[in-house]
């Protein structure tokens, strides 16, 4: 076995999970093995979802592949990156031992999951300094060591912070903790960021896995296709966890088609376009007398500190413009998340918060 399968639940090393009709090899043109309909929905126009579908759709899977730059086998696609979340920590995690390490102020879902999983959690802070809200390595490492720590989640970019975490260090950080966690690279933000993906890693690291998803730069989160690229033999394990078929085909064909080379460049021309507008929103607000801090961002989005926070959010609201407010988060009791949007309703955040500055 692995070192990497030892991170595993043991009683889970060797679970088959569930058998489905489809899993089977069979060979045939009548198939009457999965009790589904003879006949297609009247409101199933192609025709496509009378049948379960693929587990893993295979046109799919080899296009992820390719826009990821990682082998087929290294990835499982399930239903956003949510679901790889929810499933690392299922898998790797025994209920009431091992632990799951975040770095707060950050993406709720780790912690929810390791909740559900009655995981002990464990919280190394961002830290707010010169270059930003960024994660404490060395915290990270010898906290990571020193506890029950299964699973090390980073967020790159952070969400809702912005910062993004250099590859040698995220390297530096899996070696130190190689044997102990699995480190988990979510890079939902991965293509507004200036930095490389982590995948890049794997080959050399394979106590890491990385998220990706097609909900962000792909403006596809409503077809909930996120994926988790990590060593084949966990992805295997990982699979083997996952419900039988994960994957609805109409999802598949939109996403399919949204990976298109047409769809490539456009999606491309997008990014371009929110990293200048990312530039343009950060440097109108870090003009105002009524903003604190901006935030410097790798992702889709500003995390703003405000003087007055309940002011500058009634104000948006009151333009028609709903930001996330982050006063309930650690270390977030004046800060606001600001989407880059287009152009003209980015237009419109300006416009709403210098009525704040006018009022003050
Ligand atoms: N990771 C991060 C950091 C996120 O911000 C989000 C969505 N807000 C997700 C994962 C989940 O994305 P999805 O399930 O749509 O792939």
């Amino acid at each position: 076995m692995s070192g990497l399968l030892e991170l595993v639940r043991e009683d889970l090393r060797d679970f088959a999970g569930y058998k489905s009709a489809r899993s089977e090899l069979l060979q045939g043109d009548i198939w009457l093995n999965a009790n589904e309909s003879a006949w297609a929905n009247p409101g199933d126009a192609k025709g496509s979802s009378r049948r379960y579908p693929d587990p893993q759709p295979t046109a799919l899977r080899t296009a992820l592949a390719g826009l990821y730059a990682c082998e087929e086998s290294q990835l499982l696609i399930g239903r956003g990156s949510d679901e790889a979340i929810d499933l690392l920590v299922r898998a790797l995690c025994n209920p009431g031992r091992d632990a799951v390490l975040v770095t707060p102020p950050v993406f709720g879902m780790y912690a929810v999951c390791a909740r559900l999983q009655d995981a002990p959690l464990i919280e190394v802070p961002l830290w707010d300094g010169a270059d930003g809200l960024v994660a404490d390595m060395d915290a990270i490492a010898d906290t990571a060591i020193n506890s029950n720590a299964k699973l090390v989640f980073l967020c790159s970019p952070s969400n809702p912070a912005g910062s993004a975490i250099p590859l040698a260090d995220i390297e530096r950080l899996a070696k130190r903790i190689e044997g102990k966690a699995l480190l988990v690279v979510d890079e939902a933000y991965g293509e507004f960021s200036d930095l490389p993906s982590a995948t890049t890693l794997l080959a050399r690291q394979p106590n890491i896995a990385v998220l990706r998803t097609l909900s962000k730069a792909h403006a596809l989160a409503a077809a909930r296709i996120g994926v988790v690229i990590a060593d084949a033999a966990l992805i295997d394990v990982l699979r083997r966890c996952q419900a039988p078929y994960p994957v609805p085909t109409p999802c598949a064909e939109l996403a399919l088609a949204g990976l298109s080379p047409a769809a490539l460049v456009e999606t491309r021309q997008r990014i371009a376009l929110i990293r200048s507008e990312r530039a343009r929103l950060e440097a109108a607000l870090a003009g105002m007398a009524e903003v604190r801090r901006v935030y410097p961002s790798q992702g889709n989005y500003l995390l703003v500190r405000f003087r007055d926070a309940e002011s500058a959010f009634r104000s948006l609201l009151a333009a028609g413009v709903v930001v996330r407010d982050q006063r309930a988060a650690p270390q977030l009791g004046d800060a606001l998340r600001i989407t880059v949007g287009s152009p003209v309703q980015n237009d419109r955040v300006i416009q709403a918060l210098r009525k704040v500055e006018v009022a003050a």
